[in-house]
C-alpha cells in the first residue's frame, strides 16, 4: 500500500510498501483493521527525518512514519467484543507485551518490549490501513472528530504529566516551553485544576498562541524577562506549586527550581539526549518532588471524555492540514519549525 516511507536521514518518499501489505494481511482474533483518516506529525517524527535517529533508536532500514491516529474500523478479529465495523476511532501507538512484568504492574508504557509506532524497527500508519489490537484501540464520542481524535496522543503525554504532578484545585503551575507538548500540559493542568499557568518560550508567536487557548494563561517570554522573578512577583514571593519542564533544553532544565515553591513538584517532559546538571541543593531547600514521565498509560479514555465535554479544546492546536499526497512537502515545512504552526495533520483519502 501507497505509505510515506522515510527511506534514510533527510529523504522522504511516498509510494508502495509491499513488506507491509504481507505483514498486515492477517487479522488476529483480537484485533481491528482501521481505515486511517488523520495522523499527525509529531516531533518524533521530523526529528527521525532530519537526524535519522532519537536516542538508541536508529533508522538503519526504510521505515513508515507517523504515529497519531484515527480512523475508522473496517474489519474486526474473531473475539472482538468492545467494537465494530464502522466504529470511529483514535489508536495508542505504543503496545506492550500483556504478560510482561511493567504490563502487569499498571505501568506498561515502561515495559522494555513496548513496540510503537514509527519507533525503529516498526513501521507507523502514514499509510491506508493498518492492524491495530482492539485493548488499544478507542472508540470516539459523537462530539470528537477524526482531527481532534488525531490529537489525542500527544495530549495523553499532557494529561499524564499532569496526573504525575498530582495536581490540586488552585496549583499556580509553570509549563517551560510552548511547542506542542508544552500547551498540551498547560491545557491539562488548567484541566487539571491549576489556577493558572505561567507559559514560557523564545518566540513571541507561540506565547501568543499559548495566551489565545485561556485567560488562565500567562505568557512568560524569557528571553526578556526572567521567570522566577516574575512567578515569585505575582506569588507573594512564593513560587509555583507545580514545574514541568518541556523544552527539553538542558538550560532550561537547569532553572526548574528556581520559580518552585517550597514543597512544590518539578515533572520533566522534554527529552534529555546527554546527561544535564540538576540544582539539587535548590531541589533540597524545597524538598521539591521531582517526576519523570515517558509517554503515557492508560490516558486515552480521559482525554476522548475531556474532548468530548468540552473541559478541553485542542482544535487552536491544529494549524494546518495537508493532503496525503502532499506528505514529503508537510514534513519539508515542520521539518522548518515555523513558529505559528503548534500541530500539522495530515488527512488521508477516504
Ligand atoms: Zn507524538
Amino acid at each position: 500500500m501507497k505509505s510515506l516511507v522515510l527511506e534514510q536521514k533527510h529523504e522522504l518518499s511516498l509510494r508502495d510498501f509491499p513488506q507491509i501489505d504481507r505483514e498486515e494481511e492477517v487479522l488476529g482474533p483480537r484485533e481491528v483493521r482501521i481505515k486511517l483518516h488523520t495522523v499527525g506529525i509529531c516531533g518524533s517524527d521530523v526529528h527521525y527525518y532530519t537526524h535519522g535517529r532519537i536516542g538508541p533508536f536508529v533508522v538503519t532500514e526504510p521505515m513508515i512514519l507517523g504515529h497519531e491516529a484515527s480512523g475508522t474500523v473496517i474489519e474486526i478479529g474473531d473475539e472482538v467484543t468492545t467494537l465494530a465495523v464502522g466504529d470511529r476511532v483514535c489508536a495508542e501507538p505504543g503496545i506492550p507485551d500483556p504478560n510482561s512484568r511493567a504490563t502487569r504492574l499498571g505501568i506498561y508504557n515502561v515495559d522494555p518490549a513496548v513496540r510503537f509506532w514509527a519507533t525503529p524497527p516498526v513501521h507507523g500508519i502514514l499509510r491506508p490501513t493498518c492492524v491495530h489490537p482492539e485493548a488499544f484501540t478507542f472508540k470516539l464520542p459523537d462530539a470528537v472528530s477524526f482531527a481532534e481524535a488525531a490529537m489525542v496522543e500527544p495530549l495523553a503525554v499532557g494529561v499524564h504529566a499532569a496526573t504525575k504532578a498530582r495536581v490540586k484545585p488552585g496549583d499556580i503551575g509553570v509549563v517551560m516551553g510552548a511547542g506542542p507538548i508544552g500547551l498540551v500540559t498547560a491545557l491539562s493542568a488548567l484541566a487539571a485544576g491549576c489556577a493558572r499557568v505561567y507559559v514560557t518560550d523564545l518566540a513571541e508567536k507561540k506565547l501568543e498562541i499559548a495566551a489565545s487557548l485561556s485567560p488562565a494563561i500567562v505568557p512568560v517570554n524569557v528571553g526578556r524577562e526572567t521567570l522566577a522573578e516574575r512567578v515569585l512577583a505575582e506569588t507573594d514571593g512564593w513560587g509555583a506549586d507545580v514545574v514541568w519542564e518541556a523544552t527539553g533544553s538542558p538550560k532550561a532544565a537547569a532553572g526548574v527550581f528556581e520559580p518552585l515553591a517550597p514543597g512544590g513538584c518539578v515533572t520533566l517532559i522534554g527529552g534529555q539526549p546527554d546527561p544535564i546538571s540538576y540544582d539539587a541543593g535548590a531541589a533540597m531547600v524545597r524538598e521539591a518532588r521531582v517526576e519523570n514521565i515517558f509517554r503515557y498509560a492508560h490516558v486515552f479514555p480521559r482525554c476522548l471524555a475531556m474532548l468530548a465535554s468540552g473541559a478541553i479544546d485542542v482544535k487552536p492546536l491544529i494549524t494546518r492540514t495537508f493532503a496525503f499526497d502532499d506528505s514529503v512537502a508537510a514534513f519539508e515545512r515542520a521539518a522548518e519549525a515555523p513558529p505559528e504552526d503548534v500541530k500539522m495533520q495530515i488527512e488521508l483519502p477516504q
